[in-house]
């Protein structure tokens, strides 16, 4: 079989070509000494498509109770350790209001699948907000039925994300003991249906993952027509049954966000906060291979330590106002901006 080099793979990435395993896997698994020119390319085309601004989106992680038993995750049920906690409907509108003083247009409502915002619930969460303020609404709560996505969707709710994680059906059975993965891409079909700007991602290092099951989250990715991409390396968590497995690494992850962006020129692509635990710089170098969205979190300090998917999580005893500052001191400090407004996707007519 033919194959494709790193640089004959970068100009059909440049041509916009289809995407394809054939010159995705070069990319995804490109030496260390040609990674720098795959930045550079996704940086380059982050700029002429989209921009230098940065949105920033003000996370709440408003409970993390969860009935589902993710074998990644320090969230799963099964973790009697964690301390767990739920935000009231007052306290989740109340950070909203306080992401929206520091002038974050949109709020990402984050939670385990925790059966007590039951859908009438959120959907009076997602009235009061849009009522009282003017910001974006993300949800990011997990598997529905479709009853419950379109109440939330005529409540005001804009954008909805829910990771794929992988679309190897071995490796999603190995990680998801609680889900089926045809289920869970019905989900997204059915967000899209609904009229949500539609987030989804992967986790780069999980075990048994290669860069020819990357190529195919990608181009699966590209089918469903993914506007908001999240990837974050995978961080072994200690209460888990993968506490022992190698965890992904930074490289790894950068080389997945550079290839995204190449392939979704317009998409919102985060620099997450899981790429800052790993590297204290892992954001900066995220927004430099093609990110364009940072998540800073306004969930109370009192219980944010407490929403640990995966360990040593930064940021999680600042108060909100500090870490606006932070962040954007980091994103002026790599010559970029930080963008007002929503930030809603942009489509291609
Ligand atoms: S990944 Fe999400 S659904 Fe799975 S255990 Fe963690 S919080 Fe629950």
């Amino acid at each position: 079989m033919q194959t494709t080099s790193f640089q004959q793979a970068l100009s059909l990435a440049r041509a916009g070509a289809k995407p394809d395993v054939a010159w995705l896997v070069p990319l995804l698994a490109c030496a260390d000494a040609d990674a720098p020119e795959l930045y550079r390319t996704a940086d380059t085309v982050r700029a002429a498509a989209i921009g230098d601004g940065v949105y920033l989106r003000g996370l709440i992680e408003f409970s993390n109770i969860c009935r589902k038993d993710c074998a990644y995750c320090g969230l799963r049920r099964d973790n009697r350790g964690a301390e767990r906690y739920r935000l009231t409907p007052d306290q989740i509108v109340e950070c909203t209001r306080e992401a929206e003083s520091l002038g974050y247009g949109t709020v990402v409502l984050q939670s385990g699948e925790d059966p007590w915002f039951t859908a009438e619930r959120m959907a009076d969460i997602i009235r009061r907000i849009k009522a009282e303020t003017k910001v974006a609404i993300t949800l990011s709560i997990g598997e529905r039925p479709e009853a419950d996505y379109r109440l939330w969707r005529e409540a005001g709710a804009d954008r909805y994300l829910l990771r794929i994680e992988t679309t190897d059906p071995a490796i999603f059975a190995a990680i998801h003991p609680d889900d089926d993965l045809e289920e869970r891409k019905q989900c997204l079909y059915t967000l899209k249906k609904l009229g949500y700007q539609l987030g989804s991602g992967v986790m780069a290092g999980l075990p048994g993952q290669t860069p020819e099951i990357l190529s195919r989250d990608v181009i699966w990715l590209h089918e469903l027509g993914a506007e908001m991409i999240g990837v974050g390396p995978f961080i072994p968590h200690p209460a888990t049954p993968l506490k022992a497995a190698k965890g992904g690494t930074v490289e790894q992850t950068l080389r997945l966000v550079a290839v995204l962006r190449l392939v979704f020129p317009h998409a919102h692509i985060p620099a997450t906060t899981a790429m800052g635990s790993l590297d204290p710089k892992g954001r900066e170098k995220a927004l430099m291979a093609g990110a364009n969205i940072v998540m800073p979190n306004v969930t109370p300090t009192t219980v944010r330590p407490q929403y640990e998917i995966y360990p040593g999580k930064i940021c999680t005893g600042d108060d909100a106002r500090h870490c606006r500052g932070c962040i954007g001191h980091r994103i002026e400090a790599i010559g970029r901006t930080v963008a007002s407004g929503p930030g809603h996707v942009v489509r291609k007519k």
